[in-house]
Formats: structure tokens, C-alpha cells, sequence
């Protein structure tokens, strides 16, 4: 039997990223369409608009912070919305995650630096960082596109 997959909404084809587009990516469309995906927003569950305007991660000694681009402190909406997006990947049973590179929430070993210079630095996201230290299989888009298949490994 196949594992069950948490994935980021906006690759499924969902309009919830910031601008208020999506990230599609068929692979993923196709995993949620053979009922063996289940697509979340974190940030939309965290209770922030959409569109919203542009965030990054800022480590604060070592705490771990999101700013938006308007020099508002957003931590608290991220750290609701990657607990809320892990509670459904936990109520579902799901051992593994597909997520968007480089997302403050949904990006997995690469982020923004927090100047909003489009600088990458290795980290990842809040609702990444929950899946990876529970245990999930952590997948980006670019892994299915170049592999096809998230569970073979
Ligand atoms: Fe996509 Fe994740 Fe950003 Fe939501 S929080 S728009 S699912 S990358």
C-alpha cells in the first residue's frame, strides 16, 4: 500500500499563495487525484489573508521569526498554521509531505534570508520543520518532477 501525503495546497493548484496565484504542479495534482494526497495551506490555516503581502524568516538568536515585507511580525499566524496544517497530516495518518521550495511555511532544507533580496540560506519552513522533526518523508516539487514518484524512497 501506498504511504499517505501531506502536500502544499498551491502546488495542487490551489490560489493561496501570497500573490494569489498557485504553484501547480501536475505530479502533485495527479498524487491528489488518486486520492494518495491531501493538499493544506498552512498559511490560510495560521488564519492570514489572500492575497497577503510577501514573508520571510529572520533568526533571532535562536529564535526563529517571520516578518512580512511590511516590517510586521507574523510568527504568531505561521506557528498556528503549521500546527493546524500538521494536526490534518497527523489525523490522516500521513508519512510523508510534498512542499513548495523556499516557502517561510512550506520550504524544506532552503529559505529566503529574511531581506527580501531573493537570498537563499539553508533552513526550513515552520510547517516543514513540524513534519521533518515528527518523522515525515520530506519531498520539494523538484523532487517529483525529476523522480515522478514521491514513495519509492
Ligand atoms: Fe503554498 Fe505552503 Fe505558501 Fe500555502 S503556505 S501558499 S501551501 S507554499
Amino acid at each position: 500500500t501506498h504511504k499517505k501525503i501531506i502536500v502544499s495546497a498551491c502546488l495542487a493548484g490551489c490560489c493561496c499563495k501570497y500573490s494569489g496565484g498557485d504553484n501547480l504542479c501536475e505530479a502533485v495534482v495527479e498524487l491528489v487525484r488518486q486520492g494518495r494526497a491531501i493538499p493544506v495551506c498552512p498559511e490560510q490555516l495560521g488564519g492570514l489573508p489572500t492575497p497577503r503581502p510577501c514573508c520571510e524568516i529572520r533568526k533571532n538568536g535562536e529564535a526563529v521569526e517571520v516578518w512580512n515585507d511590511r516590517d510586521e511580525n507574523v510568527t504568531e499566524y505561521f506557528a498556528r498554521g503549521a500546527q493546524e496544517a500538521f494536526r490534518i497530516a497527523s489525523l490522516a495518518g500521513c508519512t510523508a509531505a510534498v512542499l513548495k521550495e523556499r516557502s517561510p511555511s512550506c520550504g524544506a532544507g532552503v529559505i529566503y534570508d529574511g531581506t527580501f533580496q531573493h537570498i537563499h540560506v539553508p533552513g526550513d519552513g515552520l510547517f516543514a520543520a513540524l513534519c521533518r522533526e515528527n518523522g515525515l518523508a520530506i519531498f520539494t516539487e523538484s523532487d517529483l518532477e525529476e523522480n515522478g514518484e514521491p514513495c519509492s524512497k
